[in-house]
């Protein structure tokens, strides 16, 4: 679905990603892992262009997006986003927060778009919740109902940036859960989690970042059990 070639991104002089080759493919759940400030955050925000690349391809559809910067509204339109912190809207219900992006840039009907969002809200679990406010709500019933928004828009791709990692502790299994059953039933996501019996456990292909760069990707078992880069074996022994 995307194939990112020689991306690189530059804050002044820090060099945040070197050169970073990765392709996720329909239906396979990609997740990214590494070290604070490997950056993580930076290839996902230049993958859904909040941050602009200072090089490099990103190719979806057979088009590479940064060459056709006046599409970006609607290439972005194609991934759903869930960030660590939820970013719903507080003075909106858990249902206008999953119809709102439908109506306003799928130009949805309403009908069609509460159809929708009921859907996805029953997938999360949190159909009974649809006239809370989001400041009701517990951080894992923000973050399904987050989810539920993204789920919304159909995306082809769904992208997590540690969901879970703003989550009181108790929490953090109905997430992974949610993410799970979407993993099964076939989606395709790109994962940057902390959270590595999930990452184990649901993803077809782990890829590992060091320094802007990536260092080894592979299967779970390739990279977590049997690592072949000695920054990939330190870094596994510090979080297990
Ligand atoms: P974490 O696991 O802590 O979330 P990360 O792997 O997501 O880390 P990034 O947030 O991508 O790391 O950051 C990588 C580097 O880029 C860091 O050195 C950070 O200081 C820098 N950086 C990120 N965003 C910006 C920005 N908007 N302006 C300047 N520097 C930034
Ligand atoms: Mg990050």
């Amino acid at each position: 679905v995307i194939d990112i070639k020689h991306l690189s991104k530059s804050f002044g002089n820090n060099e945040v990603l070197k050169d970073v080759n990765f392709h996720v493919n329909k239906g396979e759940v990609v997740c990214l892992i590494g070290s604070s400030g490997s950056g993580k955050s930076t290839l996902l925000r230049c993958v859904n262009l909040l941050e602009t690349p200072n090089g490099g391809e990103i190719i979806y559809k057979g088009k590479d997006i940064l060459q056709e910067m006046k599409n970006i509204e609607a290439y972005r339109t194609h991934l759903g986003m869930v960030f660590q912190q939820f970013n719903l809207f507080n003075n909106l219900n858990v249902l206008e927060n999953c119809i709102l992006g439908q109506i306003k840039v799928l130009k949805r009907s309403k009908e069609e778009a509460i159809k929708t969002a009921t859907t996805y809200l029953q997938t999360v679990g949190m159909e009974a919740y649809v006239n809370a406010r989001p400041n009701q709500l517990s951080g894992g019933q923000k973050q399904r109902v987050a989810i539920a928004r993204a789920l919304s828009m159909n995306p082809d791709v769904m992208l997590f940036d540690e969901p879970t990692s703003a989550l009181d502790p108790e929490m953090v299994g109905e997430v992974l859960k949610v993410m799970r059953q979407l993993a099964d039933e076939g989606n395709t996501m790109l994962i940057v989690t902390h959270e590595m019996q999930f990452a184990r456990e649901v993803s077809d292909r782990i890829v590992f970042m060091d320094k802007g760069v990536i260092v080894e990707q592979g299967t779970p078992e390739q990279v977590l059990t049997a690592p072949q880069h000695e920054r990939t074996k330190v870094f596994l022994q510090r979080t297990t």
